[in-house]
């Protein structure tokens, strides 16, 4: 069982040799093909377990052989994937993940997080963004400001969704899910991510997830 296998496209591919990943893990193993099947999933992972690459694969494929039609606004960008985090550190070590997955698949990958100046992410956003990696707060702080619009996300992503609970970050999580239920609906695939599974989460994926599959790895 190897990734060539696996068929993610091209590039992909390639940057995959590039890392030196030829085995998948037992949860890229099983979620990649669920992901690529189009269905919704919550999924047991620790850190280490590989998830960044099982989330991340599945959302850079699909964008690289997608044609999405996206509004061009002056102001406002329109990613096509969200991926939510709980800090500042975990979302820059899937910002730089993601970087060396897409490269040259002409996939563009930002990120945005709190306790930064928000001028340098405006700028690096205004240049373009398929997939943005971005923690609840700093979200919601650039979707009040209309610097973002979720209107087209295709992809979402909750790393750590338990972090993120703990973290108190359920309202913003609920807001920033809130704007992708507006029209057209029915677009959207999502992927939870949590080391536990208290109710809270559960309750999170019957309220985020449609007819999802649970991966216990
Ligand atoms: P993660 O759980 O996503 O934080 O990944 C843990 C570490 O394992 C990271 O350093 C990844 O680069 C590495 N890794 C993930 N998947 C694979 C794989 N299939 N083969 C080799 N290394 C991997």
């Amino acid at each position: 069982n190897t990734f060539v296998e696996i068929d993610l496209g091209e590039a992909l591919n390639q940057n995959i040799r590039r890392c030196k990943y030829v085995k998948p893990t037992p949860v890229q193993r099983h979620a990649i093909p669920i992901s690529l099947a189009g269905r919704d999933l919550m999924a047991c992972a620790q850190t280490g377990s590989g998830k960044t690459a099982a989330f991340c694969f599945p959302i850079i494929s699909g964008i690289m052989r997608g044609q999405f039609a996206r509004p061009r606004g002056v102001r406002t960008v329109y990613p096509l994937a969200l991926i939510l985090s709980p800090t500042r550190e975990l979302s820059c070590q899937i910002h730089e993940e993601a970087r060396k997955f897409s490269y040259q698949t002409g996939v563009k990958v930002v990120v945005a997080y709190g306790g930064a100046p928000i001028n340098q992410q405006l700028r690096e956003l205004e240049r373009g963004v398929d997939i943005l990696v971005a923690t609840p707060g700093r979200l919601v702080d650039l979707l009040e400001r209309a610097r973002v619009s979720l209107q087209m996300i295709r992809y979402l992503a909750l790393d750590e969704a338990d972090r993120m609970l703990d973290m108190g970050f359920e309202p913003q999580i609920r807001k920033i899910v809130e704007q992708m239920d507006m029209p057209p609906q029915g677009l959207r695939q999502t992927m939870l991510f949590s080391a536990t599974f208290p109710k809270e989460i559960q309750r999170l994926a019957s309220d985020f997830l449609s007819n999802y599959i649970f991966l216990a790895v």
